[in-house]
């Protein structure tokens, strides 16, 4: 039996269930598909689990700054109020009752199981058959990338579903890859007791951040005793109650357990993008500026390929839900698109890079200070090293691109989204008032060694 429906919506990550919810709370029938659980990776395997572990990592990180600043601590630490917290908090124990309800409140239709597209405008999931009268939306998220290293595959290797479920911090821990996943994971397990190595192909650490934010998260987690390796891809893993890992130039680290942290992937084949014209061996779905994908089919999320955040897929949802009802509703700008990796410190941006900058054609100016020279760094001390890099587009006299490596970096970068997406003129921003004595502050200085 055929179910006629106005929309189905393929995924139930936060931006599947922002769009589910938007579009059932108009008035349209929606039913909504999800293999797995109502939310998506980020709630139950990613942004909030792991956010809730750097935040004990930070506790423990500022007590072992104690005895330079305030006299004596002993720091014990303790994974279980982590995993406690995570089970429980998180994740209500990895079930999606409360997400679930809170969408059929609004009038959809929850349907568990794999969704494909049949047919255009039709979906098929198990022996249940729906079309789609005003459009079909993608959401199918990412799954972890596991690279093709001999012997990798068929070995217990851990990805971001596996460590964030842990109840034990493992005694030692390789990383595979420098990107934010790899490094938020290495130095929250470092943190609470495990001996950790991060290994990177590329050449340095956060390789698609400014190369000075590179410099400086690495200084961070070397101080910390995380070995960085850089430069040398893995050729081999063994297991063998323990891995072993042999990287290109023939050296050979061993852990307890090794994380991949090397990317996400979309199986758009399983999802049967080839019968509405897609190509199927794509990474991404691409979209114009209102999401659509093709005729009635609309793709938000990681899989856009526009920035594998949950605020990315959000921010779609909106946009695709006033396409589909036919809202003059805004386009999608990924100018001021902002990102954070939430390490100690940690490393925030916006916009372009200088390189990404000169890339484009833009006449490019940066301007930069360290954090650690100015006064809340100064006062801050331990734990103070940090940069601002500011990207200016010195013909029209705007920014383009910032970063910002500092405590509570995420939290100031915010300054610098707002002049990227409002395009302030610099010229306007050196006249603002800084607090003083804020880390933020620092944005005057970074401004004034733009130069003019
Ligand atoms: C360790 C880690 C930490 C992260 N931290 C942050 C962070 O701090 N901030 C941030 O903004 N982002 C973070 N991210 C990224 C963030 O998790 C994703 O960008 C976010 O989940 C948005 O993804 P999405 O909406 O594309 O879909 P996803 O969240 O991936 O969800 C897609 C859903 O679709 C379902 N699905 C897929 N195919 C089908 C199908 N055929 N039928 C039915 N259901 C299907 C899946 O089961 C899944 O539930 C992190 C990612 C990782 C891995």
């Amino acid at each position: 039996m055929v179910d006629e429906v106005d929309v189905v919506v393929i995924g139930m990550g936060p931006g599947g269930e922002d769009v589910a919810a938007r579009l059932a709370g108009a008035g349209l029938s929606v039913v909504a598909v999800e293999s797995r659980l109502v939310g998506g990776e980020c709630p139950y395997f990613a942004c909030v689990p792991t956010k809730m572990m750097v935040r004990a990592t930070d506790a423990l990180g500022e007590a072992r700054r104690v005895p330079e600043l305030a006299g004596r601590a002993e720091v014990h630490p303790d994974w279980t109020p982590v995993a406690d917290r995570i089970r429980d908090e998180a994740t209500t124990d990895w079930d999606d009752e409360i997400a679930a309800r809170r969408f059929e409140r609004t009038g959809g239709r929850l349907v568990r199981g794999v969704g494909r597209i049949s047919a255009p405008g039709e979906v098929t999931v198990g022996d249940q058959v729906f079309r789609a009268r005003r459009g079909i939306v993608l959401n199918p998220g990412t799954d972890p990338a596991v690279p093709p290293i001999d012997g990798l595959a068929g070995s217990p290797f851990w990805t971001n579903r596996e460590a964030v479920p842990s109840r034990e911090v493992p005694e030692s821990l390789l990383v595979l890859g420098g990107g934010p996943v790899g490094l938020e994971f290495a130095q929250v397990f470092a943190r609470f007791g495990s001996s950790v190595a991060v290994l990177e192909a590329q050449p340095r650490l956060l390789p698609n951040s400014e190369p000075e934010a590179s410099e400086v998260i690495t200084a961070a987690l070397l101080a910390e005793g995380i070995q960085v390796r850089t430069g040398n891809g893995v050729e081999h893993v063994k297991h063998d109650g323990q891995f072993e890992v042999q990287l290109a130039g023939g050296d050979r680290l061993t852990g307890q357990r090794l994380l991949v942290a090397t990317g996400r992937r979309t199986d758009l084949r399983a999802l049967g993008v080839g019968a509405v014209g897609l190509d199927e061996q794509s990474r991404t779905i691409p979209v114009d500026e209102r999401m659509r994908a093709a005729e009635g089919v609309w793709a938000i999320g990681d899989v856009t390929g526009r920035g594998a955040f949950t605020h990315t897929s959000m921010y779609q949802a909106r946009i695709a839900a006033a396409d589909i009802l036919g809202q003059d509703g805004e386009t999608a700008d990924y100018r001021a698109m902002p990102a954070v990796t939430f390490t100690d410190p940690e490393v925030a941006s916006v916009g372009l890079t200088e390189a990404q900058a000169e890339d484009a054609g833009i006449s490019v100016r940066t301007g930069s200070t360290r954090i650690q020279d100015s006064t809340r760094g100064w006062i801050h001390k331990v734990g103070n090293a940090g940069i601002i890099k500011l990207v200016a587009d010195a013909e029209r006299d705007v920014l383009v691109g910032a970063t910002v490596v500092a405590p509570a970096g995420g939290e100031i970068i915010g300054a610098l989204a707002v002049a990227v997406h409002a395009e302030v003129p610099v010229s306007r921003l050196r006249r603002m008032i800084f607090a003083y004595p804020t880390f933020h502050r620092a944005i005057e200085s970074a401004l004034a060694d733009l130069g003019t």
